[in-house]
């Protein structure tokens, strides 16, 4: 007999260590780490989710024939001693863990592992992609991979005659525009359980299971699909999912497997009515940037969750924590949403909250630690180079050229923010003017040196030699960076 752990973020009875699992020589052990599910740190609707999904994969497995023991302990560590001394079993093996930090947990408590199919891309087949580049371009993992899975293509060409249709893509949101409706999931006994274990009520958002992960799937591919592209970037208070597939959070804890997503997409694809525009940008999410931003985690090493590049040392702001502290509409409406939800699309996520995070000098790691808390898919791998790399520029540029800085005026054409706030997004000095429209200039005047040798800057900085008002816009990012502190801005 062996012991099998499944940690929460390998649900999937096909990969891991479960793909040859048998009940005859195996028992089954899954840990609930209180450090990681206390919900006074952590957002308790993605410990809902995560504890729920978890719950009923292991009910799942004992309807199979599986001896399932689910420990509760104060740390994994310690749910796997636990349940050595309960089954007198020693030998405990996993699939190689998504983090760094229990790669090495799980390698000091002597568990054995076996490799992590959760992904399409092999670690090892990465690096040696990104050990061949100059700067690590998402465009150019993403042709590869288009290839070597041959996802999209026709022969050595791509389908539709081009790689990418982001140029027909990027649309603001639409005026008058019916949004369909989201899918609701109906939660059973045990989902009611945990969420009244965690003093909220059970959220409709969220599926718990496979057979809930695949009715999303497939509502997506139906309801969403062929206005995914178009309308991605856009942000609006009409909808708060837009055309997003919401799959984010099943892909990442197994119920659902990126291979089983593409095989739906393409299948989906050839019945005619999806434009390409909008096949083509979901599968460069899936097999591109999810793929490289879990590459590039382990491709740049433990250390790097750890960079501040721009020496950005403000504490985080208590807007993360209590949104009303802020007349910004556009980051009230971000925060609720992530708080209510555990999600907000990746404009958001990027234009927002980290452009918040990175025109007002936050400490990356203490922005990074709230995002981890508060997404509802957010895991180690996928949070450190999206929030590092891509959201604060934390890393000196390693993964991203240059910084994604924006003024007002980036989100007062991608939404419906800006109307009813106190702010002005055209303004970037006085008592009206746009926070994020004084605070862009005032970073590119803080950090002028470190940015000085980065050719696809000069617009930027020909921009701010040319504002005659630099005093005054100085000034006034002095004063919003007290009110935010205060929580009067
Ligand atoms: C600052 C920042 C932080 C982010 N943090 C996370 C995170 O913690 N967890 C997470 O899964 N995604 C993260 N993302 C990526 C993206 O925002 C989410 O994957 C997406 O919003 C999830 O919603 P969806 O499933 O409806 O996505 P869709 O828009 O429908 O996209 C389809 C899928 O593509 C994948 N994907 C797209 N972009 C990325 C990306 N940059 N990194 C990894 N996967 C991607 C996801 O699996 C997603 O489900 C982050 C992006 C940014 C800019
Ligand atoms: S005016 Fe500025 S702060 Fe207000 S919603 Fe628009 S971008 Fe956000």
């Amino acid at each position: 007999m062996k012991l099998l752990y499944i940690p929460f973020d390998h649900l999937h009875r096909n990969y891991g260590v479960l793909k040859n699992a048998d009940p005859a020589s195996d028992q089954i052990v899954f840990v609930q780490s209180e450090r990681m599910c206390d919900p006074s740190k952590w957002n308790p609707i993605r410990l809902y989710f995560l504890i729920s999904s978890a719950r009923h994969f292991a009910r799942q497995l004992e309807a199979e024939g599986f001896t399932v023991h689910f420990m509760i302990a104060p740390t994994t560590r310690d749910g796997l001693e636990s349940a050595r001394k309960k089954t007198g079993i020693q030998e405990i093996f996993s699939a190689q863990p998504s983090s760094f930090r229990s790669e090495a947990m799980l390698a000091d408590a002597e568990v054995e592992f076996v490799e992590n199919d959760f992904f399409l891309t092999p670690r090892a087949l990465f690096h040696s992609w990104a050990d061949g580049q100059k700067s690590y371009l998402m465009e150019n993992f993403y042709r590869k991979q288009r290839v070597r899975l041959n996802v999209l293509m026709d022969g050595k060409e791509p389908i539709g005659g081009q790689w990418n249709f982001d140029k027909e893509n990027r649309l603001p949101p639409p005026k008058g525009y019916q949004w369909p409706g989201y899918f609701r999931h109906t939660p059973d006994e045990l989902d009611l359980q945990v969420a009244k274990e965690l003093g909220i009520e059970a959220p409709l958002d969220w599926a718990t299971t496979r057979e809930g992960s695949l009715k999303q799937m497939s509502y997506f591919f139906h309801t969403h699909f062929a206005e995914f592209g178009p309308y991605e970037d856009a942000m609006t208070t009409e909808n708060w999912a837009l055309h997003h597939s919401l799959l984010s959070p099943y892909i990442n804890n197994g119920l659902l497997h990126p291979s089983e997503v593409i095989e739906a997409a393409k299948n989906r694809f050839q019945s005619g009515d999806i434009p390409i525009e909008s096949c083509e940008a979901f599968v460069r999410q899936i097999i591109g940037w999810r793929e490289y931003i879990n590459g590039m985690y382990w491709y740049l090493g433990a250390d790097y969750r750890n960079r501040n590049q721009l020496k950005a040392e403000r504490k985080l702001l208590p807007l993360f924590d209590h949104p009303e502290k802020t007349s910004m509409n556009c980051v009230r409406v971000s925060v609720e949403d992530t708080k209510s939800r555990g999600w907000v699309h990746h404009i958001p996520r990027l234009m927002v909250l980290s452009n918040l995070a990175l025109l007002t000098g936050t400490n990356p790691q203490e922005f990074l630690d709230w995002m981890r808390r508060e997404f509802i898919d957010a895991s180690e791998w996928v949070m450190v180079p999206n929030v590092i790399g891509m959201g604060v520029h934390a890393d000196g540029g390693q993964m991203m050229t240059k910084p994604y800085a924006a003024g007002g005026a980036y989100i007062s054409r991608m939404s419906n923010y800006c109307k009813p706030c106190a702010y002005d997004p055209k303004l970037r000095t006085g008592d009206k003017a746009c926070p994020f429209t004084t605070l862009y200039w005032d970073f590119l005047d803080r950090n002028r040196d470190a940015f000085a040798k980065n050719h696809r800057m000069v617009q930027q900085f020909g921009g701010l030699d040319r504002l005659s008002d630099r005093e005054a816009v100085k000034e006034r990012a002095r004063q919003v960076l007290i009110g935010l502190e205060n929580g009067t801005i």
